[in-house]
């Protein structure tokens, strides 16, 4: 299906999928990815559709929703592969403009080191890249490249990118247990990322099946520590846990306000203190969210963190 949704996501509000590469063409075959292994790898440049018959999808399926009331905030391409693969990919968003939606790329980035495909990207409003590591070892063995392809020019291709490109730039780190959730790896991604200057930095873990059966999320004091040594150097850090929820909506119930706050990120002792004396409530409803196994208490440098309790921790 080229065109599916809208669906709620809580980086784009509600968002109609774009899919404008078939199941699984890609230049990397991540351990983690969801689609399962990919079933044909390549970096050449390819046409899939015509660049007409993904408009005619996307402005059926916006006519629709349209008809139906529901809104939508951003037109997504979040195909079965890698969007930059798609020769036309750059014709396609120029032919969407006109729908008045905002457009969005979610991409691994690793065609960025081409001038066509950063040319492609700048059409976008929103841009989302991939950063698993910046050590060429782990990359390969999280992302399972091309055997072409190279870390430093993709690397490169980012920073270029980012220089000149006036939409809203962010970017995805997946961990995974044991192969790049270490202190010292965490370190060197967000010193790379100090200098790409993303709006937001986004850490995720894998929350649906993965590819690969060995595939596990760090526990939740490895998400922690990583979160606080990305915000000890980048502006704005959140992770990506598997809610959607949207935390930034206050409900009026104080339980559901905290867990969808620390599924965005951690909350330091003296913030859910400030929280709940506005709330007009007290420390008994954090104590019976940790009893309950939703939240957590971790200790990171001497200080209390509390973090929503992940369910969807792929398991052997
Ligand atoms: S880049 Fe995306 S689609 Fe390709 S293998 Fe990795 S997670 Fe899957």
């Amino acid at each position: 299906m080229i065109a599916f949704g809208p669906v709620p996501s809580r980086r784009l509000g509600r968002s109609l999928g774009v899919n404008n590469i078939p199941p699984k063409v890609c230049t990397y075959s991540c351990v983690y990815c969801q689609l399962g292994r990919t079933i044909q790898m390549q970096i050449e440049h390819c046409a899939f559709y015509e660049p007409e018959e993904i408009s005619k999808a996307v402005r059926d399926k916006v006519e629709r929703a349209r008809e139906s009331g529901e809104p939508i905030d951003y037109l997504t391409f979040v195909p079965d592969g890698e969007p930059t693969l798609d020769v036309n990919l750059g014709r396609e968003i120029e032919l969407l403009r006109s729908l008045g939606i905002k457009i969005a790329v979610i991409t691994s980035a690793s065609l960025i080191w081409r001038e066509d495909v950063r040319e492609a990207l700048m059409k976008a409003d929103w841009l989302s890249l991939k950063l698993d590591s910046t050590r060429e070892e782990v990359w390969r063995r999280i992302n399972r490249p091309h055997r072409t392809l190279r870390l430093v020019s993709i690397l490169d291709g980012m920073l270029e990118f980012a220089k000149v490109y006036r939409g809203e730039l962010v970017t995805e780190t997946m961990l995974v247990e044991g192969v790049n959730d270490s202190d010292d790896h965490v370190r060197e991604v967000a010193d790379f990322l100090v200098r790409l200057k993303p709006a937001v930095a986004y850490l995720s873990i894998p929350t649906r099946p993965p590819a690969e059966e060995w595939v596990r999320s760090p526990i939740e004091e490895a998400i922690n520590r990583a979160y606080q040594i990305l915000t000890e150097r980048v502006d704005q850090a959140e992770y990506l846990i598997g809610y959607e929820g949207d935390a930034f909506a206050f409900t009026g119930s104080v339980e559901e306000d905290l867990l969808s706050i620390t599924a965005v990120h951690p909350m330091r002792e003296e913030a859910v203190s400030e929280f709940l004396a506005r709330a007009r409530a007290d420390w008994s409803i954090v104590r019976a969210l940790i009893n309950q196994g939703q939240l957590i208490e971790m200790d990171y440098e001497g200080r209390k963190f509390y973090m929503r309790k992940l369910d969807g921790r792929p398991r052997r």
